[in-house]
């Protein structure tokens, strides 16, 4: 009998992204699972890291990033957010998930909890088990998914150390409004919290829903690690690029756990991302509008299938509910069946959750994708369900 592995990542499965997205091209179905867009980044950002390929500087970058793109992450802080980050205090960091990963190891020994909510994107928990350290789940609730702040309370204890906040959020399409950042930034100073920001889809809310980073609230700047990521904003999720932004002391921790990680990322397309950041206001709102105006098309589109629609105010991501469309049957074995039968493949809601009796209607829809894409694919749930006597 060979010894047994490391017991958490031996009894693991494979990630619903990768299985979906298998399952999809197996089917050849159309992929609206894992959250990519099916175009290309901006052209400028793109021709940029091609010169920067050829430039003759291939070999490793600087293990904290390049200095332009520090800079620019720093200057999109102050541009945005009013944020006043030194550059000195921005990690470049391998996609946001080793910047999530990074900032974890940097913050929780084992015993220590960490606060997060769920549904939760998938990375949270096994890294927070891997350090050895507790979670402590707070669940939020269909359809509007607001902060439990009563909950939250309930879960902190005086062994919590850190909470990770995810807005908008990854699978909900939910962003925190002003007086639940506000709420949140009371209970991280008032029990001494770090916060860890899943910023991910920063750019991609409703025009009127802005978003607001916990970092800008009183009290929270010197206890918080904001991360961004190059992939969401520019369309390029394969480069894998992301950013923690904070403040000296954390900075020090976060950049030596990001040195045992992977310790530096692929400087040409660093250049490039620095470029990105830079170009006007009309390329950001243009992006958020585009993606706002997705999220609609799909909502419609799945209204009119007869799906439930869970309002999304941001992110890639539209939740629909299968419940109306009385299949019989849970979101894991749907997810499977449309794959398979109607050719559109999706995300299982419930994988997203680790505690007992998760909602089992919900599929998550990523909208990053060509309109005639879209439209292809409600075409075919429509036919679909048209077929089963529904809608
Ligand atoms: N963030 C992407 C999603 O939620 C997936 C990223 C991944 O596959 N690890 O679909």
């Amino acid at each position: 009998m060979p010894r047994p592995h490391n017991t958490l990542l031996a009894s693991a499965g494979t990630t619903i992204f990768t299985v979906m997205s298998a399952l999809a091209a197996e089917h050849d179905a159309i992929n609206l699972g894992q959250g990519f867009p099916d175009g290309d980044g901006p052209p400028d950002v793109i021709d940029v890291a091609a010169a920067a390929l050829r430039d003759g500087r291939n070999q490793y970058a600087p293990r904290d990033g390049v200095p332009e793109l520090r800079r620019a992450v720093a200057d999109a802080n102050r541009r945005w957010y009013g944020l006043d980050i030194d550059p000195a205090h921005v990690l470049i960091t391998g996609g946001a998930t080793e910047g999530i990963t990074a900032c974890l190891m940097a913050l929780l020994d084992p015993g220590d909890e960490c606060v997060l909510f769920e549904p939760l994107f998938d990375i949270y928990l096994p890294i927070i088990q891997l350090i050895g350290a507790v979670p402590k789940i707070v669940r939020l609730h269909p359809p509007d998914w607001r902060l439990d702040i009563a909950a939250l309370e309930a879960a902190i204890t005086p062994r919590t150390k850190a909470i990770l906040v995810n807005s908008p959020m990854n699978p909900t399409g939910a962003v925190l409004t002003r007086e639940e950042v506000a709420a949140l930034a009371r209970i991280c100073v008032a029990h001494d919290l770090y916060a860890i920001c899943d910023e991910v889809y920063e750019h991609l809310t409703d025009a009127e829903t802005p978003h607001i980073p916990l970092m800008t609230m009183p009290g929270m700047h010197e206890r918080t690690l904001r991360v961004g990521s190059a992939g969401k904003t520019f369309s390029v999720t394969g480069w894998k690029i992301g950013y923690v932004s904070t403040t000296a002391a954390l900075f020090t921790t976060v950049g030596k756990a990001h040195q045992n990680l992977i310790f530096s990322i692929a400087p040409n397309l660093q250049r490039a991302i620095a470029h990105g950041l830079q170009k006007d206001d009309a390329y950001f709102v243009g992006m958020r509008d585009a993606l706002a105006a997705k999220r609609a098309r799909i909502a419609t589109g799945l209204a009119a299938c007869g799906f439930g629609v869970l309002p999304s105010r941001g992110s890639y991501f539209v939740v629909g509910d299968i419940a109306p469309l009385g299949l019989g049957m849970d979101d894991v074995t749907a997810a499977r069946v449309l794959t398979q039968e109607a050719r559109v493949a999706t995300i299982p809601c419930s994988s997203f959750y680790q505690g007992a009796d998760p909602p089992r209607t919900l599929l998550r829809f990523a909208v990053a994708k060509r309109d005639e894409v879209l439209d292809e694919a409600i075409a075919r749930l429509h036919a679909w369900v048209a077929a089963r006597g529904g809608a």
